[in-house]
């Protein structure tokens, strides 16, 4: 396995988790730039999770090494890759729905960042400028007092990419964003992921090829653990093993 260093944001190398035996992850290697919106597909089972389990470090890996900014996460504790910049968003939202939009945000916005009581005037305004900020990007910006539970269901899944966004990650992880979403909504969320990679690169779990075409640089098509393709949009499309196993039924 290769020591040096890479331009790339994330490099994973060699990656395999065994579950009893059963290799989810197998011998997996990619490799995501900056500002890149990468979109794993991929038929049920094929691994997806279990890989953002593994770079989020939910999952401890088998084998294999995962590079984010040359530092090597497989060695590191959850929180630790959190504040090292990847932030990740599960597939069931975990909003706390009895608090309003901005309390949302606001308790989501690192910690420990202003050392001196002294700062605390200063810092308050910073975070009422980066809620704000986040709140517009969501399409939040009218509801900022709304229950979060009153929300769409798309609107929740807004906000809590807007929770992740106030940590201001360089690697953003969403498993299956715009699942139950509207066709309003998706197209509201592909603006969003386009807006967001302006400063940082985002992976992205989804099975819509639609919405797949239209955010993807970058497609990686698992099966069984493993890459079967790798490309645009355009060229999984009509790559024959990506049609035979994933998109042919
Ligand atoms: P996908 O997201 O592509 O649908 P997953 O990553 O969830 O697939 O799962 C890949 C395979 O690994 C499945 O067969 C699943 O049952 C298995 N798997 C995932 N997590 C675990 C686990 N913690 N223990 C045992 N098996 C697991
Ligand atoms: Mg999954």
């Amino acid at each position: 396995m290769s020591s040096s260093n890479t331009d790339f944001v994330l490099a994973v190398e060699g990656l395999t988790v065994s579950f009893d035996g059963f290799k989810a992850v197998n011998d997996l290697s990619f490799y995501v730039d900056k500002n890149e919106i990468r979109v794993i597909v991929g038929p049920n089972g094929a691994g997806k999770t279990t890989v953002l389990d593994l770079i989020c470090g939910r999952t401890k890996s088998t084998e294999g090494s995962i590079k984010f900014r040359n530092r090597e996460l497989t060695k590191m504790k959850e929180h630790q890759i959190v504040r090292a910049g990847v932030g990740r968003k599960f597939q069931t939202p975990s909003i706390y729905g009895d608090l309003s939009v901005f309390e949302n945000l606001e308790i989501s916005f690192p910690r420990g960042r202003s050392v001196f009581g002294a700062l605390v005037f200063k810092r308050d305004a910073e975070v009422l400028n980066r809620v704000d900020e986040v709140a517009d990007m969501i399409f939040l910006k009218d509801l900022l007092h709304t229950r979060a539970d009153l929300l769409s269901h798309g609107q929740k899944q807004w906000l809590e990419i807007g929770m992740l966004l106030i940590q201001d990650p360089e690697l953003l992880m969403l498993d299956e964003p715009v699942a139950g979403m509207s066709v309003a909504e998706r197209r509201k969320t592909a603006e969003l992921l386009r807006r967001i990679t302006k400063d940082r690169s985002v992976i992205v779990i989804e099975h819509d090829m639609q919405f797949v075409a239209e955010i993807a640089d970058k497609v990686t098509v698992l099966h069984q653990g493993k890459i079967l393709a790798e490309g645009t949009a355009e060229d999984v499309k009509k790559d024959e093993k990506v049609i035979e196993v994933y998109l042919g039924h």
